[in-house]
């Protein structure tokens, strides 16, 4: 069992079930989340027969580092070996008042969009609770996390049930604490887990991952709206923020040869302003193997007066760790070609 996966009550429970009193759960709850604890005997009065039992029944540490790569401007990027293997990325980047974790919830994706590293190969498997809640816990050490994205590896929606356990478990008020306003989920759009979104946790930041605002761009570059096209992700929209209340955010990869023309701007704002949304402009990051390419800071500047012009309100998203293969699924990406140029040595 992920002990980081366990809510407080769940832990309570376990505890109760073996004849534990239901201050031993809380004290190892509270315990297991200070920084400078590292395992069941870190914690004070714990009787030495229970340490040996509880190092039996729960895994602590579901990853290791596998490489970490830092940026001048203190982004660090960490690829996390997971148990079976496989690899997963995390990033920390801290700014002057905050500390963001940007993490992965599957390994892999299923969604295959054209720009993106992480879905060249498909999805593996979920990411489970624990695993989640790693990876917060990897760059808390450094400096306490304050907010968290979902927007490494994979689909959220695709894996709904453990990335809302991850939340509940980092909201835990003995725990980390982390409010519920303190966490985006991004998502390519699956119009009825959204639904579900709205009604399970409602005070959690959607990002939507538009990147074109018609059917027959958003076809070419984000093969899911084939299944669930624009009209389907508007009604699921337009339900959510009937029961939210709370601003959403579009994403919007900028790429030079796909969803950069004027029309697409106007079509982009007035999408925005049906939703109140705001607009995160991302240029594209050049990943191997994706045939698009990267606008120029021209092509930008003319694509955000547009938009701006049409009324949509929209920033350019910060280049943050450029110098370290900032873009989803860079990294891991070029250490697994590593590894295969290395077998073929
Ligand atoms: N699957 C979810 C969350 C992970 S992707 C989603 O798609 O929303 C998180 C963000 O990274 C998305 O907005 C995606 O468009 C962006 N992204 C992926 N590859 C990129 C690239 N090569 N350059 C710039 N942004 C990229
Ligand atoms: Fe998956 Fe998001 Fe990458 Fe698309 S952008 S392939 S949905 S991780």
């Amino acid at each position: 069992m992920d002990f980081y996966g366990l809510t407080q009550e769940e832990l309570r429970t376990w505890a109760t079930g073996i004849g534990l009193p239901a201050f031993r759960a809380n004290q190892l709850f509270t315990g297991l989340y200070r920084p400078d604890v590292m395992g069941f005997a870190d914690i004070k009065g714990l009787p030495r027969d229970l340490i040996g039992r509880l190092a039996n029944e729960f895994r602590l540490f579901p990853a290791e580092e596998h490489t970490r790569q830092e940026s001048r401007d203190g982004t660090v990027k960490s690829l996390l070996r997971l148990q079976d293997g496989k690899l997963i990325e995390c990033v920390s980047i801290p700014t002057s008042d905050r500390h963001t974790v940007c993490v992965s919830s599957q390994v892999g994706c299923a969604v295959g969009c054209t720009f993106c590293a992480s879905g060249q190969n498909g999805v593996e498997r979920d990411l489970t609770a624990g695993e989640i809640v790693y990876q917060i816990l990897h760059h808390h050490r450094r400096r306490p996390v304050t907010n968290v994205v979902f927007m490494g590896s994979g689909e959220p929606l695709f894996n709904y049930a453990n990335v809302l356990q991850a939340v509940r478990v980092l909201a835990e008020p003995e725990g980390l604490g982390m409010g519920r306003r303190r966490f985006t989920i991004s998502t390519s759009g699956v119009p009825n887990r959204i639904r579900s979104l709205a009604q399970d946790e409602p005070q959690v930041t959607l990002a939507l991952s538009i990147h074109a605002a018609d059917d027959e761009t958003r076809n070419r570059i984000v093969p899911l709206n084939r299944r669930w096209p624009l009209d389907d992700l508007m009604s699921a929209m337009d339900d959510y923020s009937t029961l939210v209340n709370r601003r959403m955010t579009l994403e919007y990869v900028l790429l030079a040869d796909a969803n950069m023309s004027p029309e697409h701007a106007d079509r982009l704002a007035l999408l925005a302003r049906r939703y109140g949304a705001h607009i995160n402009l991302i240029p594209f990051n050049p990943v191997t193997e994706t045939p698009h390419i990267r606008p120029t800071t021209t092509q930008v500047d003319a694509f955000v007066a547009r938009v701006t012009e049409a009324g949509g309100h929209c920033t350019v998203r910060g280049q943050r760790g450029a110098d370290i293969d900032a873009a989803c699924g860079q990294l891991k990406k070029k250490q697994i070609q590593a590894t295969v140029d290395h077998h073929h040595e």
